[in-house]
């Protein structure tokens, strides 16, 4: 099968494209034939390296897949061949008192697709049964793909964590990202302000399309004194980060009495500034996320049936093109997620 593979950490030139072995499948698992595959910025940490990270290499990238079920293992009970299904976007043992509990992410083996072990940038993918979910009939492939990791990840950063509710103030960071796009949609869903800031007109544009109330480019103003004129010196309840040191210490401080930040990345870079005394004096709640559960995407698939969350596609590249794509997407232009095809 062609799959791109890295060999070396370094630039987008060491995304191979290549033929190898289609992979084995055990009893409890599932060959699934790749139709479409979205870029993650997780990608570009695996394609890079992250100093303390061991990815095993040479490694397939890709924690989104959208797909069709190619061939089943014996033991498997409710998937059949033929099947159109999209993948919980990490691997899980399934067996552990986490992940009994629902709690995927806790699980000791937990690791996304595409990292440690092999993900969806090639023709097939091997994954146990319970990583499959129905792909949305209102979706095309690339669509499917479009949404499994970032909505799960904005789904749990708001809903689980940021315990969003109606008329809540929520600052959402980086509008043309995946994860920011899927935040904006979720807060507007649940009857939130929802603040965004690009460096882009055109995004703010495009966020203001899917549910932003307030848009801010960071380029010409700052977001915390947009945030403070608006909410009468008050402040937002949620901040939604996942740029790090270049907004972190304005971040926090946009908050409000109690307000909540809620992390699941730094983009910028992995030190950023805390002051102590604004935590303790505003009372406020710091919370780390990472990705979701599967039963929080079961939750998202619901108003993904519904219409009511749009996966939004910026852009759709041949697999072997690979590099183009990484490209695209450390240039910062992009709206929405970007798409390999295998
Ligand atoms: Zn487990």
């Amino acid at each position: 099968m062609k799959a791109i593979r890295i060999y070396e950490h370094g630039g987008p030139e060491n995304l191979i494209y290549e033929d190898i072995a289609e992979p084995d499948i055990s009893p409890g698992e599932v060959l699934v034939n790749v139709k479409a595959t979205a870029l993650n910025h997780l990608d570009i940490w695996v394609r890079t390296g992250l100093s303390g990270a061991n990815y095993n290499l040479p490694r397939i990238p890709g924690s989104d897949v959208a797909g069709v079920v190619s061939e089943i293992g014996s033991e498997v009970k409710e998937i059949k061949q033929g099947d159109e299904v999209i993948l919980y976007p990490a691997y899980f043992c399934g067996k552990c008192a986490e992940c009994k509990l629902g709690r995927q992410t806790f699980c000791n083996s937990f690791v996304p697709l595409g990292t440690t072990i092999d993900g969806g940038n090639a023709e097939y993918i091997v994954v146990p049964e319970h990583n499959l979910l129905p792909k949305p009939e209102n979706l095309n492939f690339n669509e499917a793909a479009a949404f499994p990791l970032v909505f799960l990840t904005a789904w749990h950063m708001l809903i689980s964590l940021g315990k969003v509710k109606e008329s809540d103030k929520v600052l959402v960071h980086g509008a043309g990202s995946g994860v920011g796009a899927a935040a904006i949609q979720i807060a507007n869903q649940f009857c939130a302000r929802v603040y965004t800031t690009s460096s882009s007109d055109e995004k703010l544009e495009m966020a203001t399309e899917i549910g932003a109330d307030v848009t801010i480019n960071y380029d010409k103003e700052s977001f915390r004194d947009v945030i403070f004129e608006d909410t009468d010196g008050e402040g937002v309840d949620i901040v939604i980060e996942h740029v790090g040191p270049a907004t972190w210490k304005e971040s926090i401080r946009s908050l409000k009495k109690g307000g909540r930040l809620v992390t699941c990345g730094a983009t910028t870079g992995p030190v950023a500034e805390l002051e102590l005394r604004l935590i303790y004096s505003r009372q406020i709640s710091i919370h780390g996320s990472y990705m979701g559960y599967l039963s929080e995407l079961n939750d998202v698939l619901r108003y993904i049936n519904s219409g009511a969350f749009k996966p939004i596609v910026d852009s759709v590249f041949d697999l072997k093109d690979a590099p183009n794509a990484h490209r695209h997407m450390e240039d910062r232009k992009q709206f929405g997620k970007i798409i390999l095809n295998p």
